[in-house]
């Protein structure tokens, strides 16, 4: 089983976030919208993405958080998350096949940070 799912992009990879139930997808080879691309060790089983993942959305009082790490198929949550999950390790959970139904992946404001925090 694998815990990324490759997407109609060429090189672009969804996992299935534990925290926000739903895909977070990474760029791996061309930039994405806003420009971010990330490195990753080629395993669709145990994956590693650098730098971390970073959504929001929404604004002000309102804007939401999800801030990991993707480590040989874990995914690290960092304190500035703002939902439950924040600050604990998780097993990526292992990914579906995408439903026919589901909306393109690319509104997600993803955006590479480095801090290791
Ligand atoms: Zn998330």
């Amino acid at each position: 089983m694998d815990k990324l799912l490759a997407s109609s992009v060429p090189g672009v990879f969804l996992l299935e976030c534990p925290a926000c139930k739903c895909h977070h997808a990474v760029a791996t080879q061309a930039p994405n919208h806003c420009g971010a691309k990330w490195t990753w060790n080629g395993s669709m089983t145990t994956p590693t993405f650098y730098p971390s993942l970073l959504v929001s959305w929404g604004q002000g009082p309102e804007r939401e958080v999800c801030h990991s790490w993707v480590e040989n198929g874990f995914i690290r949550f960092l304190s500035d998350c703002t939902h439950a999950l924040r600050g604990q390790t998780l097993e990526l959970p292992f990914v579906q096949s995408l439903e026919e139904t589901d909306p393109p992946p690319t509104d997600n404001p993803l955006s590479p940070h480095s801090d290791p925090s």
